[in-house]
């Protein structure tokens, strides 16, 4: 069996493809038109024990590498893409939390106690009015006196933050630290307050409940994650958005053209011993389909087989890795509406239609966020700065 086949056969993914037919799918176009959190999926996870795949083995979790993760969010997504995007969100603060809380007492009877035996769900706060959506740049600063923090920050946009167990948030490290020294700060719930400055009345990932919030929150210092944001970002957070978010967006166009495949098939039953000429366009889309796939999974495998010794540290931090996180990023966010635009042409009006079984609606609004979590511009200008002094071998 090969690696891909090993880990697509795992619990962790087999049981979530489980929840996504039998329960995301189900409640997904009511979360879309609701704008609402989709409770029904969280509570099926959590009860699943399936909250926790990126916590170590060593504390209860299931220890899941990269491509395993992405094979769970890419199975969720086929079901409803707003519970993907917020179970990779998840997986993103937890993966922080693992990779560089390791060794610090608090976190890992917070990992043992609130990840694992209550399946807990963390939400983000990286977004700040003043900080046009640079997340390497902070206004904010975590107030330190003696072992008491206090934080207050100005968020532009909280995904799930009035339905997360915690807050884990970007803030500089001092009042006079320079906006790039930033550090990460866990609040539990009880904590903080969360007080909702804006709507979110989007296209899509309505589901996510995303709107702008005030934070304000108190703890302990033991509760900010020991190292420098620069380097949890670039060897943890980057990587896992960028690899978890392409999975899942692979995963909506995927559904997508799921559906122009049933449609076509139908055709053909209507008229057996002829190939229905949309089908050769549906051919042509699984050839893009299957590009997307293989470039997120062929990233996962690569972080996965890196491993997390200082070497593995060293090349996520590389200009070479910077550069293939925001080729695949990139690529598979523009990628995936032109997928589902395909699916809309090969199936037609029943895709149009909100109300038929085809329709791709919803796919096609949440996948357009892709291209603007992170803007594709703002990181097509990392990139062209990079590839001013970088020579791929
Ligand atoms: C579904 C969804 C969920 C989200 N959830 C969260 C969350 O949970 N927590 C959180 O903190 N944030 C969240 N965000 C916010 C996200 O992380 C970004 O901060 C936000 O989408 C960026 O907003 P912006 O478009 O105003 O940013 P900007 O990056 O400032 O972009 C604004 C405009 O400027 C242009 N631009 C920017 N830089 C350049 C450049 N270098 N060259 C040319 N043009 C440029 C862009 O094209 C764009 O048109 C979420 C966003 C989405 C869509």
């Amino acid at each position: 069996m090969t690696t891909r086949s090993v880990v697509k056969s795992s619990e962790l993914v087999t049981r979530t493809a489980a929840v996504a037919e039998e329960v995301a799918a189900k409640h997904a176009a009511d979360v879309d038109q609701k704008s609402r959190f989709p409770l029904e999926t969280f509570a099926a996870l959590k009860q699943g024990k399936l909250l926790s795949g990126a916590v170590p083995k060593s504390l209860g979790g299931q220890g899941a590498g990269m491509l395993e993760l992405g094979m769970q969010c890419h199975a969720l997504a086929h079901g409803c893409g707003s519970s993907a995007m917020i179970l990779a969100m998840h997986h993103i603060q937890v993966a922080c939390i693992a990779r560089h809380g390791m060794g610090s007492a608090f976190f890992e009877k917070y990992m043992r106690e609130h990840l694992v035996a209550r399946q807990d769900v963390i939400a983000s706060i990286t977004s700040e009015n003043g900080t046009f959506g640079d997340t390497r740049s902070s206004v904010c600063a975590v107030e330190v006196s003696g072992d008491k923090i206090k934080l207050e920050k100005d968020a532009t946009t909280v995904s799930y933050g009035q339905h997360a167990d915690a807050q884990l948030v970007t803030c500089r490290r001092a009042a006079d630290a320079a906006a790039s020294d930033q550090v990460l700060v866990l609040f539990k719930h009880g904590d903080y307050t969360l007080e909702q400055t804006g709507t979110w009345d989007t296209l899509g990932m309505r589901g996510t409940c995303s709107p702008g919030a005030k934070f304000s929150g108190h703890g302990g210092a033991e509760q900010i994650v020991p190292g420098s944001f620069a380097d949890s970002s670039a060897q943890t957070m980057v990587p896992y958005s960028h690899i978890l978010w392409a999975s899942l967006w692979t995963g909506i166009a995927g559904d997508a053209l799921g559906r122009a495949a049933q449609f076509v098939r139908g055709e053909a039953r209507k008229k057996p011993g002829t190939v229905p000429p949309n089908a050769t366009r549906l051919a042509r889309a699984h050839v893009d389909l299957q590009a997307m796939r293989h470039n997120w999974e062929s990233c996962a495998q690569e972080f996965d087989e890196l491993g997390d010794g200082p070497g593995a540290r060293e090349t996520l931090g590389s200009m070479g890795w910077a550069l293939r996180m925001n080729q695949l990023k990139m690529n598979i966010s523009e990628m995936a509406p032109k997928i589902v635009h395909e699916a809309l042409q090969i199936i037609g009006i029943m895709a149009y239609k909100n109300d038929s079984k085809f329709t791709v609606g919803r796919h096609y609004r949440d996948v357009l966020s892709g291209a603007l979590m992170v803007s594709n511009e703002r990181i097509a200008g990392k990139s062209a700065s990079m590839l001013l002094v970088f020579k791929d071998d």
